[in-house]
């Protein structure tokens, strides 16, 4: 099959892997965040489509039998255009979406809707770790009697006033060393975004043990679609459909 992957996230990579080496014809797509991005195998292909009319055309005009959107949860934007996309050319969408943090008993996390809302939500003199990443920075600007460390993988691209620090920081991070750095920066409260995973989830821990109070954002709404929450599932949704077309000659 022909499968067009909206990636930005390391499941995108590990199934475009899984789905090359069963000998489908994949391709990965990319907006361009990023300036290292690690390599799925199989296509790449980076920068947006413009917009449900631009990815419509794509997918007719490369004659794609599958979308998958592999995008991060928070991608929102993207995830409706995925939906009405693949409706309008009539191909098969499937959304792969991990699942939530879980909230361990009594850790009283705040759930707030949106990064306004966290940022109204810090009590004066708070020493922040941000890690909402690079681009979501602008509401917290305001918060001038509050201190914040921002964690991004890249540097953050706005001039961040004097009680801003960046740490330039790519995931995983073990409990310990996210323990180690709430401690030496004296965090008090971690806003973070539902994003799930393993890979950004020991903060949560780490909060925990220090009793760090955690601001976490909620996940924006999705249009409907199918959808497996891990590269096994999506792995075992792909194997019931044949790789390659075979054909088979009469004698
Ligand atoms: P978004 O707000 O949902 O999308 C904004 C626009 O970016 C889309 O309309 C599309 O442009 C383009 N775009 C997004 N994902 C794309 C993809 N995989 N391939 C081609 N174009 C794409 O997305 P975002 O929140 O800015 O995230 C951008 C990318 O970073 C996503 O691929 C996501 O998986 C990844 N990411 C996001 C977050 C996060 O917290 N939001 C975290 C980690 C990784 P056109 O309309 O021109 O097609």
């Amino acid at each position: 099959m022909k499968i067009l992957i909206l990636g930005g996230t390391s499941e995108a990579v590990e199934l475009a892997n899984g789905l090359d080496e069963r000998g489908h014809q994949v391709t990965t797509s990319l907006a361009g965040r990023t300036q290292a991005p690690r390599q799925p195998k199989g296509k790449l292909r980076v920068g947006g489509f413009g917009g449900v009319d631009g990815l419509a055309d794509a997918i007719r005009h490369d004659k794609y039998d599958y979308l998958v959107d592999a995008t991060h949860p928070f991608a929102a934007e993207m995830s409706a255009h995925a939906v009405a996309a693949a409706a309008r050319v009539n191909v098969p969408l499937l959304r792969l979406e991990r699942p939530p943090f879980m909230e361990p008993a009594l850790a009283g996390w705040w759930r707030v809707e949106n990064v306004t809302a966290a940022a109204e939500k810090l009590p004066h003199g708070a020493s922040v770790l941000l890690t909402v990443g690079r681009q979501q920075l602008e509401p917290f600007i305001a918060r001038r009697d509050c201190r914040f460390i921002v964690r991004s993988i890249e540097a953050p691209e706005l001039d961040l006033p004097d009680n801003f620090e960046p740490v330039i920081a790519r995931p995983p991070f073990t409990r310990n060393e996210e323990m180690a750095l709430m401690k030496r920066l004296g965090v008090t409260h971690l806003v973070a975004k539902d994003a799930g995973g393993g890979m950004t989830s020991a903060k949560l821990e780490a909060g925990f043990m220090l009793k760090v109070q955690v601001i976490m954002i909620s996940r924006p709404h999705l249009p409907d679609a199918e959808t497996v929450s891990s590269v096994g599932d999506a792995l075992a949704h792909f194997d019931q459909f044949p790789a390659r077309k075979r054909f088979f000659f009469l004698p």
